[in-house]
């Protein structure tokens, strides 16, 4: 059951998320280029500015695999990590936001952090600390949204 939240998190996002969002497609590409980059370096103190942790293993091994019909080929549907296109029939792996990748693309990715790189939705993981800091941060919005919810109500 997706909450609010999640469904949320895969919505478009505005400018400076879209900003973070290519961040992101930049790192997994570089990862499929097979240059090791450490992720978690820099001065990064909390969640809200590190990369989340890798993917549950078994969140990763029980996501679908799409073949790719002969309509999404012909659109020229390409995978977000390599940017080459799927050919008809080849096997994808689809993430819950429906976005489709290469295995091969996306494995190596999803066992270093475990959101989406072109939308971050995100898939669950194995790490208490992180799963806690979640669920943290979804009262705090709901908080935020009360409030603002409050004021609009008190000042329109
Ligand atoms: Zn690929
Ligand atoms: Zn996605």
């Amino acid at each position: 059951m997706a909450s609010y939240f999640e469904e949320h998190d895969c919505e478009p996002g505005v400018p400076e998320e879209q900003y973070r969002q290519n961040a992101l497609l930049e790192l997994a590409r570089t990862l499929f280029n097979g240059m090791d980059i450490e992720l978690a370096s820099a001065d990064f103190t909390d969640w809200d500015h590190r990369l989340p942790p890798p993917a549950a293993k078994r969140a990763v091994q029980s996501l679908p695999k799409a073949i790719i019909t002969g309509a999404q080929a012909d659109k020229g549907l390409k995978c977000p990590v390599c940017l080459l296109e799927f050919e008809e029939e080849q096997t994808a792996l689809e993430m819950p936001c429906q976005h489709l990748f290469h295995s091969d693309c996306i494995l190596p990715w999803l066992g270093k952090t475990n959101s989406c790189p072109l939308c971050r939705c995100e898939l669950p993981t194995d790490n208490e600390e992180y799963e806690e800091y979640k669920k943290d941060k979804a009262r705090r919005q709901q908080q935020q949204h009360r409030l603002e919810y409050l004021h609009g109500a008190m000042y329109t």
